[in-house]
C-alpha cells in the first residue's frame, strides 16, 4: 500500500505567524521546517502501523524546497528539490498510490478563523472559484489527487482547515487539528509533541478508511474564475489562457482537473 503525504507549512502544528512561511532566511522559517520534520515523523509512523508500506512525503510548501533531509524520518522516501515536472509526466508514480495525507494544510482565503488562511498566494490576495463553488488549497489538491483516482483520507491543520476538508470531502477523511485560529496569525496551539501522538493515532485510523474515502471530482469541464487582490496585480498577469472580465477577475475553462494550476 502506497500512502502519499502532501505537506504544505502553514498548518504544521507550532506554526502560525507569515514569518515562519514566507522568508526562507529567517530563523523563524528554519524552526517551522524541523515542526514540518516531526509532524512528518508522526504521520509516517502512523501510515506504517496502519499496514502502508510505501510511504512518501512529498514537499509541497512555496518552492518545493523545506525538507530537511537528516530529519525525514526512517522509512519513508521523498520527494523534493526544484525545477518540479508536471503531474503527467509522474503519472505512472501516482497511479500506484492508495491514499494520500494533505499534513499541515490551511483554510482558504477570507476564512475568518484560519491561521495563514490563503489560496496559493498569501500576497496577492488570490480567490479561485471552480463551477462557482470558490475553494482552497485543500480542494484544489483533491481534485488533482481526484484525477488520478486517488481518494484525500487524512488532513491535518487548524480547526478551519479541519472543517474545509470535511466540506468538501465528506465525513469519512479523517481529520487532525493542531491549533485553533484566532485570527490570520494568532490562535491556540497545541504542544508538538501531543500533536505528534494525534498525528500518529489519526494516520494509523486513516489507512483504514481509504475505501470509504471517495476521489474528489468535479463535473468536467469545469468552469474556473480567478479574483486577484488588486487591479495593479491583474495587470501585471501574463495569461494566456484567461479571459480578463474585469479589474480584477479572469476566467477560463478546464478539461480536466489538472489545468487548474496553469490558470
Ligand atoms: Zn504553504
Amino acid at each position: 500500500m502506497r500512502i502519499l503525504i502532501c505537506t504544505d507549512m502553514e498548518g504544521i502544528s507550532g506554526v502560525c505567524i507569515w514569518d515562519q512561511t514566507r522568508d526562507q532566511t529567517t530563523a523563524h522559517y528554519q524552526e517551522a521546517r524541523r515542526l514540518l520534520m516531526a509532524d512528518i515523523a508522526a504521520a509516517v509512523d502512523g501510515c506504517r502501523a496502519g499496514g502502508a508500506d510505501d510511504v512518501v512525503a512529498s514537499d509541497g510548501h512555496g518552492g518545493g524546497f523545506n525538507f530537511v533531509p537528516e530529519l525525514m524520518h526512517p522509512g519513508a522516501r521523498y520527494l523534493t528539490g526544484r525545477q518540479r515536472t508536471s503531474m503527467t509526466q509522474r503519472e505512472a508514480f501516482f497511479r500506484a498510490v492508495d491514499g494520500v495525507i494533505l499534513l499541515g494544510y490551511h483554510a482558504m482565503a477570507e476564512t475568518p478563523d484560519g491561521i495563514l488562511r490563503h489560496t496559493q498566494s498569501s500576497l496577492g490576495g488570490n480567490r479561485y472559484w471552480y463551477n462557482d463553488r470558490e475553494c482552497g488549497e485543500i480542494a484544489q489538491s483533491a481534485l488533482v489527487y481526484g484525477h488520478f483516482g486517488i481518494p484525500v483520507v487524512m488532513l491535518t491543520g487548524d480547526t478551519a482547515a479541519c472543517r474545509e476538508a470535511r466540506e468538501f470531502l465528506g465525513e469519512a477523511i479523517v481529520t487532525v487539528p493542531v491549533k485553533e485560529g484566532y485570527s490570520a496569525q494568532f490562535g491556540l496551539l497545541m504542544a508538538p509533541k501531543d500533536a505528534h501522538d494525534r498525528i500518529r493515532e489519526g494516520a494509523q485510523q486513516a489507512m483504514g478508511r481509504i475505501r470509504e474515502c471517495r476521489p474528489f471530482t468535479m463535473e468536467l469541464p469545469i468552469r474556473g474564475r480567478l479574483r486577484v487582490g488588486d487591479k495593479s496585480i491583474a495587470d501585471a498577469r501574463r495569461t494566456t489562457r484567461s479571459r480578463r472580465v474585469d479589474d480584477c477577475t479572469f476566467e477560463t475553462v478546464f478539461e480536466i482537473p489538472l489545468e487548474i494550476y496553469s490558470f
